[in-house]
């Protein structure tokens, strides 16, 4: 492995960060005695630290984020040219990549029509959020203003989309929260029995979660709730996915009670799953569509707020209201480099099969999980859509009770030793954090697949065991 020209001596750049920089999510402590993890080169999937060591990478950059895998001189490419062209005018005016790629995203999406750009999937969040906030202000005189999330579930970081946010660790110590926000009950099979239901399974239980739904609105008052936000397949929650039951019942709730239904693809949107966004599994309409991580692969900081024209009419209907049009903007939407990058992302998506190998790579993953189940106590459920996988570790499987963090983390650190990257639900729910997550790029091979099991079988054997 060569290193970037810029660095001399691999120790500058360790003490460099070690000095100033402030890594996200995480506690720096340790750094005091351990050295950082600076990664240098990506391939594939596979990824250097400065120390020349080679990992598989089975989570796609740490964070669902690189689908299309690393080193694609054709997205480098086309940001490039893009950018020698024309990198930035301010969104409020149209650029060809911005056109071509809404034109291109939306032919991918039935019953959806207009793209709102921004840079991150908090802010893409956050402007659904605000364009549920004027239409109740618009068509309810403000009543109709509330807008309800879910336990479990993550929308982002800033302050609006942390206060939709159903995940006590992300949320403590940063109140108070925007007013407004109210969360609805988890839709979490494997712990059902600890929500009071009954010993309900599958479908009834996928029914019953979405009642739970209705009881919030009729408990809120039906006139007082604008917007439902919900994740298709819950990520940093625990890789939750749904019972069969739990959609279709989702969306007649919203049908029955005007609420406009928010689907947050952050994580899902742009093949993660199989499909193209987590929602079209499920047959769900939704009124806005947001999405991040794998619009552009990482190769460029790009979120979407997708709507139906129907709420775009609304925000054009009266030409006598100065207030008439939707107030927001973000300056880095501006710059091409995403839109450009986001094309070209969806272009090798589809001449790659990637879609199809997304979800035969996926069953062979799931597979693999399964098995890992029969051979460790401590795997207590395996669940996922695609490439989109968990396993949540327990002390027993009777109790369900989640694995001491330590051990959940001493099973990653273990993966990281022997040259594969897995992550582990991080610091979302105290006490919480036991599921392990799997989202290697979309490019996976069947031996890569079995060369991430294996090495979490090992894992599990080695820390388990002492
Ligand atoms: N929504 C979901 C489901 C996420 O997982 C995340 C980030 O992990 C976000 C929103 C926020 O996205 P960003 O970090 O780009 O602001």
């Amino acid at each position: 492995m060569t290193l970037p020209f810029h660095v001399n001596d691999p120790r500058d750049v360790i003490e460099a960060d070690r000095a100033h920089v402030w890594h996200h999510m995480v506690q720096h402590k340790p750094f005091e005695t351990v050295d950082p993890r600076i990664i240098t080169e990506g391939r594939g999937i596979r990824v250097w630290d400065i120390s020349g060591r080679e990992y598989i990478d089975a989570v796609s950059g740490g964070v669902w984020t690189v689908n299309v895998g690393y080193g694609r001189e054709s997205i480098a490419d086309a940001v490039r040219d893009q950018l020698v062209k024309l990198n930035f005018f301010s969104s409020s005016t149209g650029s060809i990549p911005a056109a071509q790629f809404a034109e291109k995203l939306i032919a991918r999406m039935p019953g959806m029509s207009r793209v709102f750009y921004a840079s991150s999937g908090s802010e893409a969040n956050e402007n659904a959020y605000k364009m549920i906030r004027q239409i109740a202000e618009k068509r309810h005189g403000g009543r109709k203003h509330k807008i309800l999330y879910r336990a479990r579930d993550y929308h982002g970081t800033t302050l609006g989309a942390l206060s939709s946010c159903g995940q006590e660790e992300r949320k403590a110590q940063y109140g108070p929260f925007a007013p407004g926000f109210v969360e609805v009950p988890h839709c979490n099979e494997y712990h059902a029995a600890e929500q009071g239901w009954g010993a309900l399974s599958g479908e009834a239980y996928g029914r019953r979660a979405a009642d739970a739904i209705e009881e919030v609105i009729l408990r809120e008052g039906p006139e007082t709730v604008g917007g439902l936000v919900l994740e298709p397949v819950t990520a940093g929650g625990g890789v939750i996915t749904p019972p069969p039951g739990y959609w279709p019942r989702v969306q007649e709730i919203c049908r029955k009670y005007d609420v406009l239904l928010h689907i947050d693809e952050v994580v899902c949107g742009l093949g993660r799953t199989g499909e193209w966004f987590g929602y079209q599994h499920y047959g769900i309409e939704p009124d806005f569509v947001t999405m991040a991580k794998g619009v552009a692969s990482g190769y460029a900081a790009i979120s979407v707020c997708v709507t139906t024209e129907r709420v775009f009419e609304m925000f054009k209907d009266d030409a006598t209201d100065p207030l008439n049009y939707y107030r927001s903007i973000s300056t880095f939407a501006g710059c091409t480099a995403g839109p450009a990058a986001a094309l070209e992302n969806m272009r090798i998506i589809e001449d790659e099969g990637l879609l199809e190998n997304c979800r035969a790579r996926g069953a062979q993953l799931m597979a693999g999980l399964e098995r890992l189940k029969e051979r460790h106590a401590c795997v207590g459920d395996v669940r996922g859509l695609g490439l989109f996988c968990g396993a949540e570790l327990v002390t027993d499987r009777a109790s369900r009770s989640p694995l001491p963090e330590l051990q959940v983390q001493a099973v990653v650190a273990d993966c990281m030793a022997n040259g594969v990257i897995i992550g582990a639900t991080n610091r979302s729910l105290p006490g919480r954090n036991n599921t392990l997550c799997l989202s290697p790029a979309l490019i996976v091979t069947a031996d890569e697949i079995d060369r991430i099991v294996d090495t979490i079988d090992a894992a599990l054997a080695r820390v388990l065991s002492s």
